[in-house]
């Protein structure tokens, strides 16, 4: 359908700054935009011993975790351990992993600031 016939909720919109153009697009249609890069929020559950593997996306991630102790190690940097409530930064295409170093379940929100038409994930090889 046309972009006009795009159903918009109050959150949905695009946030301009000075060097970036961010379309928020929540629960909607992304294609179609014309920014250069959008908004992803992805809940992810990681179980109790499990390592997500190193890997890098093309914008910022923003964790949140929900539930759990999950430790991230950043390159180049000490690991960090979060439990439910706190948050992390991750820069653009900084390789990373993260691991449930608790006894039970782990979760993050994972919001992702990316560039469109770009895997979300590359994992290293
Ligand atoms: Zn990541």
């Amino acid at each position: 359908m046309a972009s006009a016939a795009r159903a918009r909720s109050p959150m949905n919109g695009t946030v301009v700054g000075a060097n970036f153009s961010v379309e928020i697009t929540i629960g909607g249609d992304v294609a179609g935009g014309d920014a250069a890069a959008c908004l992803v929020g992805v809940g992810v559950d990681i179980d109790a011993g499990v390592i997500a593997p190193k890997h890098s996306h093309p914008g910022e991630e923003i964790v949140y975790v929900i539930e759990g102790i999950l430790e991230y190690s950043l390159e180049g940097k000490a690991p960090v351990r979060l439990k439910a409530g706190e948050v992390l930064f991750i820069p653009a295409g900084v390789i990373h992993s993260a691991k449930n170093v608790g006894k039970v379940k782990g979760s993050e929100l994972a919001t992702y600031i990316v560039e469109k038409e770009k895997p979300l994930v590359t994992y290293l090889k």
